[in-house]
C-alpha cells in the first residue's frame, strides 16, 4: 500500500479480512438498499459492500485516495464518489431514501459527525460505524455509569444504540493508539420518540453535564425551578448521570 495514512484525516485503513467480513455480516446489505459510506479510503469496506449492495455513494475528503478507490471497485457495482467533507455533505440531496449509512469513521471528527448526522435522522434507516471504543461506550452508556453523558442522551433520544463488537489496533494500517468498536444505530421513528424541542433538549443536556458534579437543581437553575422539577417527579438533588433520557426530555418539555 502506497498511502501511509494522513493523521489530519484520521486515516487508519482496515486490512484484517476477518474484521471486514464481520462488519459486512453485521450490516447485512441487500441490493434494493441505498448505502452511503463515509470515508471509504482505499475501499477496504467498499469493495465488499458493492457486490452485495450494487450501488454505493461514498464521501471521501482526500482526493489523493480516490483514483485507487475507483480502481479497486471497478466492475463491482456502481460507485458514486463525492470528493468532499462529510460535514458539508447534503444527505437530503441523495435520490433514494431511506439511507443506510456505514463507515470506518475518522476518529478526529466522530463526535461532531454524529451530531451532524442527527440533523438528517429522519432520512436514515440505520448506521453502522467503526468508532473509538471510548466513544462507542459513551454512546451506549446507561444512566448511572461514568461514561453516560451528553453523547449518550442525545444519540439515545434519536436512536437505539448497540455496541456490536470491539476491534484491536492491529486490524488497521497504521494501527491507532486506541481500541475500536462497531456500533449499530437505528433511528427511532418520529412518532415513537417522546417529542420535544430538540434545541431545548440539547441545551438542558449541555448545561446539566457541563457541571457533572453539581446537582441538577444547581446546574439547571436558569431554566427550571426546583418546584417544577418536583412537579414532574424529578428529585432536584440528583446529579445529571442519574437521569434517564426520558427525564431529560421531561425537563426539556417543561
Ligand atoms: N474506510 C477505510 C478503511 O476502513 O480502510 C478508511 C477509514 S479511515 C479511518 C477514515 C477515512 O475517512 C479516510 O479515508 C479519510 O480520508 C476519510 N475522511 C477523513 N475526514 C473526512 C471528512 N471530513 N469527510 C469525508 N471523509 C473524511
Amino acid at each position: 500500500m502506497s498511502h501511509r495514512g494522513k493523521r489530519c484525516f484520521g486515516q487508519h485503513f482496515l486490512h484484517e479480512k476477518a474484521v471486514l467480513h464481520h462488519i459486512i455480516a453485521a450490516i447485512n446489505p441487500k441490493t434494493s438498499e441505498h448505502f452511503v459510506e463515509i470515508g471509504p479510503g482505499l475501499g477496504a469496506l467498499t469493495a465488499l459492500l458493492l457486490p452485495l449492495a450494487q450501488s454505493v455513494d461514498a464521501i471521501e475528503i482526500d482526493r489523493d485516495l480516490i483514483p485507487e478507490l475507483i480502481n479497486r471497485c471497478q466492475n463491482l457495482g456502481t460507485l458514486r464518489v463525492h470528493a468532499q467533507d462529510v460535514l458539508q455533505f447534503d444527505f437530503s440531496a441523495l435520490d433514494i431514501m431511506p439511507l443506510r449509512v456505514v463507515g470506518n469513521l475518522p476518529y478526529n471528527i466522530s463526535t461532531p459527525l454524529l451530531f451532524y448526522l442527527i440533523s438528517y435522522i429522519d432520512l436514515i434507516q440505520d448506521m453502522h460505524f467503526m468508532l473509538q471504543l471510548e466513544v462507542a461506550e459513551r454512546i451506549v452508556a446507561s444512566p448511572g455509569s461514568k461514561t453516560y453523558g451528553r453523547l449518550s442522551v442525545m444519540l439515545q433520544y434519536f436512536c437505539e444504540a448497540e455496541l456490536l463488537f470491539t476491534v484491536g489496533p492491529g486490524a488497521f494500517t497504521p494501527p491507532p493508539k486506541v481500541d475500536s468498536a462497531i456500533v449499530r444505530l437505528i433511528p427511532r421513528l418520529q412518532e415513537k420518540r417522546q417529542l420535544c424541542d430538540v434545541a431545548k433538549l440539547s441545551e438542558v443536556v449541555r448545561l446539566a453535564f457541563g457541571q457533572r458534579r453539581k446537582t441538577i437543581s444547581n446546574s439547571l437553575k436558569k431554566i427550571i425551578s426546583n418546584e417544577s422539577l418536583l412537579a414532574i417527579g424529578i428529585d432536584p438533588k440528583l446529579r445529571p448521570e442519574q437521569l434517564s433520557v426520558a427525564e431529560f426530555v421531561q425537563i426539556a418539555k417543561n
